[in-house]
């Protein structure tokens, strides 16, 4: 299924070109009382969520895929995880450019482990990024985005597939420098989640996705998920050994070779097999 979040905070089915309105579904959510729970609320009841949204699809208004909003498909997620350096040809066009990486000698996620993005970066591929800094670098870095489904800890890599919600296409977006990773790549609307949410038997094998971006139409980076360093499974141990993990996480699994700067104006286009596409305009 390909649960999408449109418009004033609909639920869609999106099936072909077309998304089917089931925002009645979002009734199967039962009320939160203070303190809410640690957890998207719409991840930690999605299988009721589906059960509903299948129910209503047959009768559902829809329309034109292109004529809707698209919004981040998790509203809150408790947290952004993040893979710094999780593909060698991406260490490779580090170490060789200065102004990707401020170290002159950048190792790989297997030194540098996992670092947060702030959870108010996250936007929806309709709002677009906004440049706070333009007069600095800022890099796109397409990113395969696992949504943690269930909570749990010391989760093995032989059942870290059980934990995940579906998947989605996410934007790392980067301001270049010395400052610590969690500032450089939190500003509001550097957090880039969509076009919406693939569950997860969809997709057969997360380790095996082809993916590309273009800026106005020139290819960036075209990579597959085949040479992560630390796949889907082993990232999903690794950051349980550290914290638990909680409905509605979002896991950012690293960008690969071909980052680069954006200016305002720009529109990037992303793709992940079987995922979607997307286009994000820069303001
Ligand atoms: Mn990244």
């Amino acid at each position: 299924m390909k649960l999408c979040r449109f418009d004033r905070d609909r639920l869609g089915i999106v099936e072909g070109e077309e998304v089917a309105d089931v925002s009645e579904a979002l009734g199967a959510i039962p009320p939160a009382r203070y303190p809410l729970p640690r957890a998207d609320l719409l991840i930690l009841h999605l299988d009721a969520v589906r059960t509903a949204a299948t129910e209503l699809l047959p009768r559902a208004p829809r329309q034109s895929l292109r004529a809707v909003r698209l919004l981040s498909p998790v509203a809150n997620p408790p947290r952004i995880i993040a893979a710094p350096v999780n593909y060698l040809a991406h260490q490779s066009e580090a170490n060789a450019d200065g102004g990707v990486h401020f170290d002159s000698n950048v190792k790989t996620i297997e030194t540098y482990g996992l670092f947060l993005k702030s959870a108010t970066a996250l936007v929806g591929p309709s709002e677009g990024v906004t440049l706070g800094f333009p007069e600095r670098r800022n890099d796109h870095e397409i990113e395969l985005v696992v949504i943690i489904g269930r909570e749990g800890r010391h989760i093995s890599k032989e059942r870290a597939l059980d934990y995940v919600a579906g998947y989605a296409i996410g934007l790392d977006m980067t301001i270049r420098g010395p400052e610590d990773r969690s500032l450089r790549k939190s500003p509001d609307s550097f957090a880039v989640l969509g076009p919406w949410l693939t569950t997860r038997e969809e997709i057969e094998n997360p380790n095996d996705l082809r993916m590309s971006l273009h800026v106005n139409g020139e290819l960036r980076q075209r990579a597959s998920t085949r040479a992560l360093l630390f796949d889907v499974q082993r990232l999903i141990e690794y950051a349980s050994s550290f914290y638990r993990l909680y409905p509605g996480d979002l896991l950012y699994t690293g960008t690969p070779e071909g980052v680069g700067p954006v200016r305002a104006g720009d529109v990037m286009t992303c793709h992940i097999e079987g995922l979607g596409t997307m286009a994000v305009a820069v303001r």
